[in-house]
């Protein structure tokens, strides 16, 4: 099977890297009420979804610090890992 990365990179917090890489958003809980969980989550699938191609975390070193939101679940500055897109 031919895989091609798309030009799509996107820079996003720990909780989206751990959700992109293993499918688990269960820190949002430890960080959130349930509703604004439920919430970010929401932005999270939505955000994926309008993607082009499925997302991989780039095994790449994290890329620091960033002044920007998260480009998946658009939150505040902080730490960030680079994820790179996949066309199937
Ligand atoms: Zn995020």
């Amino acid at each position: 099977m031919k895989t091609n990365t798309t030009n799509e990179e996107w820079k996003v917090c720990d909780t989206c890297a751990n959700y992109i890489a293993n499918g688990d958003a269960t820190s949002l809980d430890y960080y959130y009420q349930e509703e604004e969980a439920a919430k970010i989550l929401d932005t999270m699938n939505k955000n994926l979804e309008e993607a082009q191609g499925h997302a991989v975390l780039s095994s790449e070193e994290p890329y620091g610090f960033s002044n920007y939101t998260c480009d998946c679940c658009e939150s505040q500055a902080g730490d960030r890992h680079i994820v790179k897109f996949i066309s199937i």
